[in-house]
């Protein structure tokens, strides 16, 4: 049975096309402009459109060696799909004959009426978001979609044979969550029996279809933020493929484990019958030997799939020799599949042929694995030149103006632990009391007001040059004014310029920062149809003039009302950007951050009192082991602190995070020392506070209490209960009242009713508090 693993391959492909044809398509059926034959039909010539070009780039085409990875959503929401792992509320959409079409899939991605989607949540540690399964004694597994069978039929039929990638059992029962069905304690593990014969089922069925390989992925055997304990996750594993192992009739068995090192589970997958175990040598080491290891073929993911960068080739080439010392049977791979990077660089005119030279997106590193097979099995001497390339491009991006700049080093390494810290609380918050007069319960926003059609033309109109800088300045000023005017209408506290002239609240910063450079084409997936074009960090960073000032000071000079100056903080410009990998992270944000210390000292000089820096992905970046917690920890911390530590303290500095899981982050909260924190909080109804009472978190706290995910308006009722709730468990003094987040994705007429009635119950607490609590 056992066919030879092909020499080089990759994990996994982008998925959403080069223009981002399928997210167009998806959207084009969610409004119901095309069909579902339609939209097939876009998904089936995007395939084509890959397999022809990862064949010209040099894959096999019958070896299969070209990974079957596409999907219309998500790969995890494949797999429920796959194996029929529906939640009881979407029931309906399972036909009679067990099948759930296309309609049925996004419907559970996406939700409909009062039937919420599955959870979405990050997968590992990229940008990527995932749909979570919901499993419990209920679920009954069975093979209700065979779409992954009929793609391969489909390359079959082109003349290729493809090689079928599907989330592996363990895994997927590793990321799901107990079913609002399943009892206490439930653990979806618990399930792995009765989900195999599915998995056997389909690998039956694939091997019919003539696959002579599958691709079975397992990342969450490197991960240790998965809660079930170790020892059971190993045991399923090696339950899981003796059990697959054993099957009459299968395709080979590739076991991936991108995203980190499989540590104590690559014995146990040596151990197995599977006949090949990817391993992230990027993110991990070559493995000391030991018995078992010798019969698999290992598979070398010594090009890094996680970022843009064209690497040490040459260094790649001996990780992936080092492996033959383990195995006679190597094969070079990606360390994940390429889904985080944009399709070519080709694709890139306005950058620099400098930059360009230093990276390789998903085609350049198919590029990369090709060579490196090839080395492998021609001797080095047939590759050398090429590995002499990268070396020599390398070489120039570590000399080249930029990348290195003495002025932005020297302050670095200058700093001293004053840099990072403010004065005592107490004195600050007495300060701005002074300062600010705010009243009991201040109100304000998260920074950014609804982005009307007319600001998004303005600023294409600009970037074509169809509008001069001067007249896109007037009309964003006016939209200022109108924000500043309803604000003060409404009656908040603390106003914001509503962050008008912003296109994405990294993306802005990169633009306006040294070091950085963005892209035309740049898309990746973030989640479902949602791309995100991140920007190129490649060099010191450092700020040629103010960025924000002038916005900041013409808003305050509109009203006598603090004024709140909008920053993205160091951590979530990192986190939403591809970062330069030649350096450690912390060192990077501390440059950003320097360049945020001299913005905030500027916008302090002109008058504005309160500056908020944004954080949102300071527990997105928070890594998968947790030994490397603590340094990770100290790193943003450190960052945001030296960002923010140089003001007076009569300026009060907010921060905001996006998500309500305060407690596992807690501690790196506190330690940001911000005077005042927002946090989502609305959707859950408020059950954050009791993690912050609990906490003994004793600075400024603004929990959300309007969900901005959704068009609804929440009643004064409805946020009356939410601030009351929130008074109730944590000191009334410490509370802000705000919203989940920024108002950009909305409407104005839902904002302005919400903003209203966020105003209204704040009034009548104060007023009731005020009877009982002297403020
Ligand atoms: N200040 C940003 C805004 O209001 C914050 C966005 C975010 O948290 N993602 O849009
Ligand atoms: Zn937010």
């Amino acid at each position: 049975m056992t066919t030879q693993f092909p020499a080089g391959t990759i994990l996994g492909y982008p998925r959403i096309g080069r223009r981002r044809e399928l997210k167009k398509a998806v959207e084009a059926f969610w409004a119901g402009t095309i069909g579902a034959d339609e939209l097939e039909a876009t998904a089936a010539t995007l395939r084509q459109v890959t397999r022809d070009r990862l064949a010209g780039l040099g894959l096999g085409r019958a070896d299969s060696s070209i990974p079957e990875s596409f999907s219309y959503y998500d790969q995890v929401l494949d797999a429920a799909v796959t194996v029929g792992a529906v939640p009881t509320r979407f029931a309906s959409l399972v036909a009679a004959d067990g099948t759930i079409d296309l309609a049925g899939y996004f419907t559970i991605a996406r939700g409909e009426g009062d039937n919420a989607p599955l959870e979405m949540t990050k997968w590992f540690d990229s940008n990527y978001h995932y749909l979570v399964p919901e499993i419990g004694p209920e679920t009954v597994f069975s093979l209700a979609s065979d779409r992954i069978v009929r793609e391969f039929e489909e390359a079959k039929a082109a003349g290729f044979i493809t090689r079928p990638v599907i989330v592996g059992p363990v895994t997927f029962l590793l990321l799901g969550k107990p079913s609002d069905a399943a009892p206490e304690g439930f653990e979806p593990l618990s399930r792995l029996d009765d989900l195999l014969p599915v998995y056997a089922t389909l690998l039956d069925r694939l091997a019919a279809a003539g696959a002579d390989w599958v691709q079975l992925d397992e990342p969450a055997l490197v991960s240790e933020s998965i809660e079930t304990p170790r020892s059971e996750s190993l045991g399923a594993l090696e339950f899981a493929y003796a059990t697959l192992g054993r099957l009459a009739r299968r395709p080979a068995i590739f076991v991936a484990a991108p995203y980190g090192s499989l540590d104590d589970a690559l014995p146990v997958l040596a151990a197995s019958p599977v006949e090949a175990i990817g391993l992230d040598l990027v993110r991990g080491q070559v493995p000391t030997d030991f018995a078992g290891l010798a019969e698999k073929t290992l598979v070398a993911g010594v090009v890094d799939g996680h970022n843009i960068w064209r690497g040490d080739l040459a260094a790649a080439f001996d990780t992936a020799s080092r492996l033959s010392t383990l195995s006679p049977h190597i094969a070079v791979s990606t360390s994940t599949s390429l889904l985080h990077v944009p399709h070519d660089v080709a694709d890139e005119s306005k950058l620099s042929a400098e930059l360009t030279s230093w990276l390789a997106f998903a085609d350049q590193k198919v590029g990369q694995v090709v060579t490196l097979a090839r080395g492998l099995s021609d001797g080095l001497a047939a590759v050398q030149a090429e590995l002499d390339y990268a070396t020599r491009a390398l070489a120039a991006r570590h000399a080249a103006p930029g990348v290195r700049d003495g002025a932005v080093r020297d302050r670095a390494a200058a700093l001293s632990e004053s840099d990072f810290t403010r004065g005592d609380y107490a004195a600050r918050l007495a300060a701005q009391d002074v300062a600010l007069g705010l009243p009991f319960l201040p109100t304000t926003t998260i920074g950014s007001f609804p982005q009307t059609g007319e600001i998004r033309r303005a600023r294409a109109q600009l970037v074509k040059g169809a509008l001069s800088e001067g007249d896109y300045v007037d009309l964003m000023r006016a939209e200022i004014g109108r924000v500043v005017e309803l604000q003060e209408e409404i009656g908040l506290d603390v106003l914001v310029h509503g962050e008008p002239e912003r296109n994405d609240m990294v993306q802005y910063f990169a633009e306006n920062l040294d070091g950085f450079a963005v892209t035309e084409n740049g898309w990746v997936q973030s989640y479902g149809s949602r791309c995100t074009r991140p920007s190129i960090l490649w060099g010191d960073v450092s700020r040629p003039k103010p960025i924000t000032v002038e916005w900041s000071a013409y808003t305050q000079s509109l009203t006598a009302k603090p004024v709140k100056g909008m920053l993205t903080g160091p951590v979530t410009i990192l986190a939403w950007s591809f970062v330069r990998d030649d350096q450690p992270l912390g060192e990077t944000a501390r440059q950003v951050a320097l360049a945020l210390r001299d913005e905030i000292a500027d916008l302090e000089a002109a008058g504005i009192g309160v500056v908020q820096v944004d954080e949102p992905a300071l527990r997105e970046l928070l890594p998968l082991k947790k030994k490397d917690h603590a340094d990770y920890l100290d790193w943003s911390v450190g960052s945001f602190r030296l960002a923010t530590a140089g003001v007076t303290d009569s300026t009060q500095v907010h921060t905001h995070l996006c998500y309500s899981e305060f407690g596992v982050v807690i501690d790196a909260i506190r330690r940001l020392d911000a005077d005042v924190t927002s946090i989502e909080a609305a959707r859950s109804r408020m059950e954050v506070v009791s993690d912050i009472r609990s906490s003994g978190f004793d600075h400024g706290i603004g929990p959300g209490v309007y969900d901005i995910h959704s068009p609804r308006v929440p009643s004064v009722a409805e946020v009356t209960e939410l601030i009351e709730r929130a008074i109730e468990a944590i000191p009334e003094r410490q509370v802000w009242i705000n919203p989940d987040c920024g108002l950009k994705t909305r409407g104005y007429a839902e904002t302005v009713e919400s903003l209203k009635n966020i105003l209204e119950a704040t009034r009548a607490v104060r007023a009731k508090a005020g009877a009982v609590v002297p403020a």
